[in-house]
């Protein structure tokens, strides 16, 4: 029998049902339920294609100045929780052997002009990233779930990967927004539990997806001035 015939009761059977995330990340976390939720959520960026090769970046804010972190360089769908690591608010390491990743000046930003915030997520779902790519926010209201649940993703103006330009081009977006598209990047959200920030990630590329399929792509992608 093929999916397509199993009764719609089958669906429970997916690896990480909405009620388990519920109950698998509340708000406050011990570290090494911290550690596994970090890993679980590696594994499902990189299964639904938000995070390729070894992109993406996970973290969740421990307690005032101990940020729970993953790596970089490795796929974020086969860490460890050894790969993880610590670091205070200055990025500087205070458990664990591997090197930080390098976008969480962006994450540290995040906590530090949030109070509400303790989990950031940073991936390239692909959508979503086609519309950072073009410059074009999520906006238009044409979906339930969007306006109830997400409100406006606006795009933050282009900086490098990395940079402390690329921390300060979101702030003024922390507030009071669910997420917001980085130019030519990818996609940032945040969040008072994992749960929150990973739901309005999804949200985000449910959205752009809807937004595509509905024609709201209008003009191509804008070219960075580098010289290749
Ligand atoms: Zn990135």
């Amino acid at each position: 029998m093929g999916n397509e015939d199993r009764p719609l009761q089958a669906q429970t059977d997916w690896p990480m049902p909405i009620e388990g995330m519920e109950r698998l990340y509340p708000q406050r976390l011990p570290a090494e339920q911290a550690k596994e939720a970090l890993l679980q959520i590696g594994r499902r960026l990189y299964e639904k294609g938000y995070a390729a090769a070894n992109d993406g970046n996970i973290s969740y804010l421990l307690a005032p100045g101990r940020v729970l972190a993953t790596p970089t360089g490795v796929s974020k769908g086969f860490m460890t929780t050894s790969m993880l690591v610590v670091v205070d608010s200055e990025c500087r390491v205070l458990e664990g052997d591997w090197l930080p990743s390098t976008e969480l000046l962006l994450h540290l930003r995040v906590y530090q002009e949030n109070p509400e915030a303790r989990a950031v997520i940073h991936a390239h779902s692909p959508i979503a990233t086609a519309f950072a790519c073009a410059g074009i926010p999520l906006d238009r209201p044409i979906l339930a779930e969007a306006l109830n649940l997400l409100g406006q993703v606006p795009v933050a103006p282009y900086a490098a990967p990395g940079t402390q330009e690329l921390a300060a081009s979101v702030v003024p977006y922390l507030q009071t927004y669910a997420g917001v598209l980085l130019a030519n990047h990818g996609v940032l959200t945040w969040g008072a539990s994992l749960t929150e920030a990973m739901y309005r990630l999804e949200r985000i590329e449910h959205y752009a997806k809807l937004m595509l399929l509905t024609g709201h792509l209008p003009q191509p992608a804008i070219s960075l001035a580098v010289d290749l």
